[in-house]
């Protein structure tokens, strides 16, 4: 048995939990959280991460000498900052050093995409549905896009670390400007917000995404139907191409947009239309550990 800690850094709350690890399964020692208080600064949220990890070794009697975190935001690997942050505050703050140097201890740390893709492809879905699997994407479709690549059990993070960040591959100049800088991002076009402004465009109307759904349902709403075509046809195109790179045997779909049931059948079926080969035998599954993936995910980094 193994005891391992991960931490969870959200942009209101800062999660923390000790899972023991036995055989392959898990069960959860200690589990707790404090508030991010991001407006109080960069140097707080340091403290505030500490106190987690105080109060886990208080709650447990367990003695903590490392620790995997995920954040908001990717570790630059040659400048050692924290970059593309939606905590603003984290950007271009040595985030990992200065962590270590608070808490003592060394660290390992990855975005929170990755941390899902990782606790999903070690601890959730893979195991349970596809246990040999060796390569697996972990897609979050929400109001944005993102992905991770885990590899035998470990993350793919690449030499920008900016290894499984698919939502800002090109997709179609359809999808418009992206706040990364480039036009027609994958995000543009598959996320809640992408296919919202698709909705919006066609009818003068904004609305949410799960009244679209609603209406594309009753079967009524011409441009409701077309926003779901364009989800299915740009679905199977973006992530034909992810199978032409790296052909994971397992692809996990988390985020509100994941959990649109069309994507497991006809997203599916236009997946396998674009990939550069006759069959699709890649397992397309549903996340297991919902909220839970981020901070079990972050603990995997240091198994
Ligand atoms: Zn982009």
């Amino acid at each position: 048995m193994k005891i391992i800690c991960g931490i969870d850094l959200g942009g209101t709350k800062i999660e923390g939990a000790l899972l023991s690890i036995k055989n392959g399964s898990f069960s959860v020692v200690e589990r707790l959280r404090v508030p991010t208080e991001k407006e109080h600064g960069y140097q707080h949220i340091l403290e505030q991460i500490k106190k987690v990890v105080t109060l886990l070794e208080e709650k447990s009697g367990t003695k903590i000498t490392t620790l995997g975190i995920g954040t908001p935001g990717t570790l630059d690997p040659s400048t050692q900052t924290l970059k593309n942050s939606n905590t603003v505050c984290l950007n271009d703050q040595p985030f990992k050093k200065d962590l270590e140097k608070i808490l003592g201890m060394p660290i390992e740390m990855a975005n929170d995409a990755n941390c899902f893709a990782l606790a999903e492809a070690t601890l959730g879905a893979v195991p349970e549905k596809v246990p040999n699997a060796k390569v697996v994407f972990g897609i979050i479709m929400g109001t944005g896009v993102g992905g991770g690549i885990v590899i035998n059990g470990k993350v793919l993070n690449g030499r920008h670390g900016i290894g499984g960040e698919w939502g800002h591959n090109f997709l179609h100049e359809s999808g418009g400007p992206c706040y990364c800088g480039q036009t027609g991002c994958v995000e543009t076009i598959i996320s809640g917000t992408g296919l919202e402004n698709f909705y919006e465009r066609e009818t003068g109307t904004r609305k949410s995404l799960k009244d679209i759904i609603s209406l594309y349902q009753t079967g009524k709403d011409p441009v409701a139907n077309a926003t779901m075509e364009r989800l299915i046809t740009y679905f199977g195109k973006g992530v034909a191409s992810i199978i032409n790179v790296i052909d994971p045997d397992a692809i996990v779909i988390g985020g509100g947009v994941g959990n649109i049931d069309l994507l497991y059948t006809e997203g599916v079926g236009s997946v396998k239309k674009y990939i550069f080969n006759k069959t699709l035998e890649t397992q397309f599954l549903k996340p297991k550990l919902g909220d839970s993936a981020g901070v079990f995910g972050a603990a995997m980094l240091v198994n």
